[in-house]
């Protein structure tokens, strides 16, 4: 079977981690018959530098023509002084919203290998930890109506309203329950609905969304008890599922239970079962171009686009365990070496490559 792949590398250490990626992905197709056809487009600095745009339109064609997208990262200081709109990580926002991209996908997961690296006591990780954060992407409160009001009995006030329409609600609870189905059968809903009406519609129409996974268990906890029970006893969680605004923040903090930013991938999912796959960290300008980057966070995301978008489940869990193995073998990358000996870039893709 042929996947069309468009691959924007960004930049900074995109195009390095990118790179390791693909060889990785190479390998799957060789080791399990398929053939992966990768189109590269720009985005971000590169873009800008090239077209004077940082997402032009011929790059938002393939990437609407592809079966997914893989992405390195952009931005970085030759571009922070141009203006918001015209910045690298604009292209972030205008893929979102150009692929109709609702649904962004993190797991936290935590090595038994690199256990020390997270700020949590050890027998709270203790045997790994296996979290996924589904976020809305492109509705409440960030995208709702908002103002300013020149006075009130306070003085001068500001409102953003935080709206969800049941359809909203339906969909992106539909991926935290499929999700869920090829992982620990458990979702948690997060919400405010105590207090906050658009949460009451939330959670009834989440509800009505389980009835259709009777194998997949559903609790319903506030956001503030979620922010408490993510360190004081992650490993009850299994799929996450909450609002835009919630999600951004509980996704952070479940990413640090990790410790290491260069392990960490993501995926936005749009409708039916296209993506795209991106590592959780920047484009660390402070380390680009010496092989010093970790290409973990991007191969998992190859390994989440092998697994959620193309249904490869098996190819999937090949280019985990190679991560493993490469962690229990004693490999490390500098960012998580502790000052120990390491593998640069290049080696790292390789040796993951080879252990596929
Ligand atoms: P960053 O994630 O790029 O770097 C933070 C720190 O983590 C740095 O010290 C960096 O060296 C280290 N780091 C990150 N990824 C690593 C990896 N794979 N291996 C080893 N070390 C790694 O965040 P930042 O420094 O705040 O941002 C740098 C640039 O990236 C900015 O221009 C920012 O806007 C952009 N950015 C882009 C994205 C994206 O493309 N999705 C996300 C965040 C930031």
């Amino acid at each position: 079977m042929n996947y069309n792949i468009a691959v924007v590398p960004g930049d900074g250490i995109g195009p390095e981690v990118v790179s390791e990626t693909i060889g990785v992905l190479d390998k799957v197709g060789e080791k399990f018959g398929h053939t992966f056809t990768y189109q590269y487009v720009l985005a971000g600095g590169a873009a800008i530098d090239e077209t004077g745009r940082c997402l032009p339109d011929e790059t938002v064609e393939i990437c609407k023509n592809s079966d997914a997208v893989l992405l390195g990262a952009v931005g970085g200081p030759k571009w922070d002084s141009l203006p918001g709109d015209e910045r690298p990580e604009r292209a972030l926002l205008g893929l979102r919203k150009a692929l109709g991209l609702f649904a962004n996908l993190r797991p936290a997961m935590v090595f038994d290998e690199l256990a020390d690296a997270s700020p949590l006591k050890p027998e709270i990780i203790e045997g790994g930890l296996d979290i996924a954060v589904v976020r809305e992407l492109t509705g409440g409160i960030y995208f709702g109506k908002k103002g300013t009001v020149a006075s009130t009995d306070l003085g001068p006030a500001a409102y953003d309203v935080e709206q969800y329409a049941e359809e909203e609600v339906r969909r992106i609870a539909k991926v935290a329950f499929d999700m869920a189905m090829k992982r620990n059968r458990k979702v948690t809903s997060v919400d405010k609905a105590n207090v906050l009406e658009s949460s009451r519609l939330w959670r009834r129409v989440v509800a009505e969304v389980a009835k259709d996974y009777p194998e997949v268990e559903l609790e319903n906890f506030y956001v503030d008890n979620a922010a408490m029970q993510l360190v004081r006893n992650p490993k009850q969680f299994d799929v996450i599922v909450t609002s835009n605004i919630f999600g951004d923040i509980l996704s952070d903090e479940a990413s640090q239970i990790t410790g290491s930013i260069g392990m960490l991938p993501s995926a936005s999912l749009a409708k039916g079962n296209f993506g795209m796959y991106e590592p959780v960290h920047g484009s660390a300008p402070d380390i680009a171009g010496r092989d010093l980057a970790n290409p973990i966070a991007t191969i998992l995301s190859a390994a989440m686009m092998l697994r959620y978008t193309f249904g490869l489940g098996e190819e999937a869990d090949a280019v985990e365990s190679a991560v493993k193995r490469f962690l229990s073998e004693g490999y490390r990358t500098p960012d998580i070496a502790a000052g120990k000996a390491s593998v640069g870039t290049k080696e790292a893709g390789r040796l993951i490559a080879d252990m596929i």
